[in-house]
């Protein structure tokens, strides 16, 4: 998903135990001196569990037999519906902040600023550490500003002082450490005394996604890495209950999967001169970014009347209302002047494209929506709910963690009285 090389001049945190320059980018962060606040260590504690691209039926499709169990005696929702577009990055951190994509400034893994004219992508570890690119108030930092401990083994976003707060306890994203070793760094958090040890741990598994991406939803490889994850969870869940603790998950994903049409690749039907147009593609969607505001219309007009089936084109102050993707939403104008969105199962690409991807309109396509689930103390059990979009995860975690928030956010409690006792 990503790779991050961490520069540690870049950090303006003291570390841990050992000296700065002893770290390597695969070694955790300790921000000094945070202790809970008194009145915080009697709170709850949750696990916010992400399985990339874990697909709303992969549960059965792909047989994970130990969630299957586990969501019989919790909370299962029959689909998390993503913010659009639908692709990991703005979803992750819409989950964590209660925001539309377009509100909290993350628009896509692959994003561009007009008014500073950079660009912000995951590979790009400059841009990805920069706290400027990320709006809201994710609940990491919520909980801090609370003196509440919080912990995230991966979020997008962890990495940035958002608000100047980042987690207590944090790793730059690797792939390297092997599960066995993050899942004993969390028992580890949760056996610390009451006063380091965080409420709020974030936990990120990439391997679905790749093989959605790399295979397709249906093939063996992807139902080998739900196994995977099924397995990762069952070991989590076993290790962290001879801790003795009373731990809430919540397991989430940010998106579904879905086969492409790899043979009927959609193209933008024109030149693009990079002195007049700067162009953003996220595969399933494209924003093109004017330069002579005088020339949106007739460039407009020009793809309309070039158009090929498969997608819709829009002026951004014509988009669809439900995508909240339009020139009413874009609070920090990262949105094209123009936008063009492609209908599933087609995908822009000038090259080839691999058999999944996602993005798509998340609201009309049922394979773009993610799994839900919630167990623990908190959590009712043996409840079934509806689907529901994933802006209102947000509440649902303030409520269990006892945080009070004021900040305005696109969700509401209305899962609250549904999911918790
Ligand atoms: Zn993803």
């Amino acid at each position: 998903m990503r790779k991050l090389v961490l520069s540690l001049l870049s950090i303006t945190v003291i570390l841990g135990s050992s000296s700065a320059f002893a770290q390597s980018e695969n070694e955790q962060i300790v921000v000094a001196n945070r202790k809970n606040d008194e009145q915080q260590q009697k709170k709850p504690y949750l696990i916010l569990i992400s399985a990339d691209g874990f697909r709303h039926d992969y549960i059965e499709k792909h047989q994970a037999s130990f969630l299957s169990e586990l969501s019989r005696s919790g909370v299962r929702a029959e689909a998390l519906i993503p913010s659009f577009p639908s692709v990991t990055f703005p979803n992750h951190y819409t989950i964590v902040t209660g925001l539309y994509p377009s509100h909290h400034g993350l628009v896509g893994n692959n994003m561009y600023d007009p008014k500073i004219e950079e660009r912000y992508s995951l590979r790009n570890a400059k841009a990805v550490l920069d706290p400027a690119w990320y709006g809201g108030t994710p609940i990491w930092a919520l909980a801090e500003q609370q003196k509440m401990l919080t912990a995230c083994y991966y979020w997008p976003g962890s990495e940035a002082a958002i608000q100047g707060v980042l987690p207590t306890y944090y790793y730059p994203y690797s792939e390297k450490i092997h599960i066995d070793k993050r899942i004993e760094e969390v028992v580890k958090w949760l056996r610390l005394p009451e006063a380091d040890r965080p409420h709020l741990i974030t936990f990120y598994f990439p391997e679905v996604d790749h093989a959605g991406h790399t295979y397709g939803p249906d093939a063996p490889e992807t139902k080998a890495a739900v196994q995977y994850i099924d397995a990762s969870v069952k070991s989590l869940v076993k290790a962290v209950g001879q801790t003795g603790i009373a731990v809430n998950y919540m397991f989430v994903a940010d998106h579904g999967m879905t086969a492409i049409n790899q043979e009927q690749l959609l193209k933008l039907p024109m030149e693009v001169n990079p002195e007049e147009m700067v162009v953003v593609s996220g595969g399933v969607y494209m924003s093109l970014f004017v330069k002579d505001a005088d020339k949106i219309q007739q460039t407009y007009q020009e793809i309309l009347a070039a158009k090929a089936p498969h997608y819709q084109v829009y002026l951004k102050t014509e988009v669809p209302e439900k995508y909240h993707f339009g020139a009413k939403d874009d609070y920090f104008g990262r949105i094209g002047d123009i936008v063009l969105i492609a209908d599933s199962p087609y995908y822009f690409s000038n090259h080839k494209a691999s058999p999944g991807a996602h993005g798509y309109d998340p609201y009309q396509y049922p394979d773009m929506n993610a799994t839900f689930m919630a167990w623990g103390p908190q959590i009712k059990p043996n409840t079934r709910v509806e689907k529901f979009e994933n802006i209102h995860i947000y509440p649902l975690m303030t409520t269990l963690l006892d945080l009070n928030h004021n900040n305005k956010i696109d969700g509401d409690d209305r899962m609250v009285k549904q999911i918790l006792k």
